[in-house]
């Protein structure tokens, strides 16, 4: 049997930094990645055999946990029909209008591989619809890794963005105005002098990659608002979101409390796969008749749509649809919330917590964030301590204070009651 230490050795000689997405190598907290071996329930094991209560969930998909039966079922059987055809097949109408039921903004759905192809995506279908060029996005929130959207904020509001990675020319973010998250004043002030040119604004509705960040209502209300008057097309990038916080995606809960709100194009990944590459993107019919082959945008995959995909995220939609299911995910991820608190509260160390359906954050603060700069004014040396004493106490947080945490279906008693032990034990050490 091979070492975490020894994998990660023979993994850094043919991978890049030893692994396939940054995230996974531990830079932040420092320490030797664990490499999986297998999952059940919710459960990871790593190549040691040790057994860690996973709040990763693969990053969102395992909304029901490991190995789910009838899931798994699913798949089996979808393999056994073959992997994948570069043709039609009755599942992907299944699965699109499975997402169309529960979306009531969305009338039509592109079938892609990943989220960043699904946000790609959709941002052409915005410039097309529009003929504009011009996007907003919002610091902290991130929506893949294509170029357009590698972006941070450039000096000053409403110049020019900067592109956040090497390969990324200039010239590709120019079109791109990055602005700060909540921030309703900033906002107006773009619209006022960019809102003729802006093809869409992008938001994820419920940050979940700078931890765990709520847009207000009245900054949702507003954007929405903004966008209306100014013909720019709000895509709501639900991927971390969609199918988790609610059946409906975060685009319900605003809805409940913003009359008639809906967004113009929406974004899906993550849970609609079940675990298998699969997102995807879709708006009103007339907007996605830009789309090839009936209209101008160009757009296609090889593996889109693809039949074992599609059988996985079927059958996880089918089992996340039963009456109550994300109710009893919601209480179960305020009773980890609750444990995390309580335990923090006893050792008298300033915590905040905060979730929504089955995705949650905490934070070594005093209060909840509203913005990336907020979000990431923690005690990082804390949280890395607090990260890595989980770990030992077969807890696995995501390895990075900017993520959020996912509970499943499978995360029961035991597992919340091993949580809270392991948090008493690190917020100890801590204090120690
Ligand atoms: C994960 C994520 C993406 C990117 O999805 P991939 O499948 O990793 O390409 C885009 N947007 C949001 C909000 C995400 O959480």
């Amino acid at each position: 049997m091979s070492t975490n230490e020894q994998l990660f050795e023979r993994a850094q000689k043919v991978i890049p930094g030893g692994v396939n997405s940054p995230v996974r190598a531990f830079r932040a907290v420092g320490g030797t990645p664990r490499f999986i071996a297998r999952a059940e329930g919710a459960y990871v094991v790593d190549a040691e055999g040790k057994r860690y209560v996973d709040y990763i969930g693969s990053w969102g998909p395992m909304i029901l946990g490991h190995g789910h039966p009838a899931v798994l079922e699913a798949v089996l059987k979808a393999a056994r029909d073959g992997f994948s055809f570069g043709a039609p097949t009755e599942r992907e109408i299944d699965l699109a209008e499975e997402i169309i039921r529960h979306v009531p903004s969305v009338e039509q759905v592109r079938l892609v591989s990943s989220g960043t192809e699904a946000c790609m995506s959709a941002i052409r279908l915005a410039r097309a619809a529009t003929g504009r060029s011009r996007l907003i996005k919002f610091e902290g929130c991130y929506h893949g890794h294509a170029d357009a959207l590698l972006v941070k904020a450039g000096s000053g509001l409403a110049t020019f963005g900067h592109p956040t990675s090497a390969g990324v020319p200039a010239e590709v973010v120019q079109h791109t105005t990055v602005l700060d998250y909540n921030d309703i004043e900033q906002l107006e002030q773009a619209f006022a002098t960019q809102g003729s040119e802006l093809a869409c604004v992008i938001i994820e509705p419920i940050a979940g990659n700078m931890n765990f960040v709520r847009s207000s209502v009245a900054f949702m209300k507003r954007l929405r608002e903004l966008c209306h008057q100014h013909g720019a097309l709000l895509i709501m990038d639900e991927v971390m979101t969609g199918f988790r916080v609610a059946l409906g995606g975060a685009q319900s809960l605003y809805a409940q409390q913003i009359p008639g709100f809906a967004p113009d194009i929406s974004v899906f990944g993550k849970v609609i796969g079940g675990g298998m590459p699969l997102a995807a993107f879709g708006a009103s019919r007339r907007i996605m008749a830009q789309l090839a082959p009936l209209g101008p945008a160009y757009q296609a995959g090889t593996l889109s749509g693809n039949p074992v995909a599609t059988a996985c995220g079927l059958a996880t939609l089918h089992e996340i649809s039963r009456p109550g299911f994300h109710a009893a995910l919601g209480a179960r991820t305020r009773e980890v919330m609750a444990a995390l608190k309580s335990e923090a509260d006893a050792a008298a160390i300033p915590l905040t917590v905060d979730s929504e359906g089955g995705l949650f954050g905490f934070f070594f603060a005093d209060r909840l964030p509203h913005d990336y700069t907020t979000a990431v004014a923690v005690d990082k040396e804390r949280f890395n301590r607090f990260f890595h004493a989980m770990l030992d106490g077969g807890v696995y947080l995501a390895p990075a204070l900017y993520e959020a945490g996912f509970v499943s279906a499978a995360h029961g008693p035991a597992e919340i009651e091993h949580t809270r032990l392991a948090a008493r034990a690190a917020f100890s050490a801590l204090n120690a």
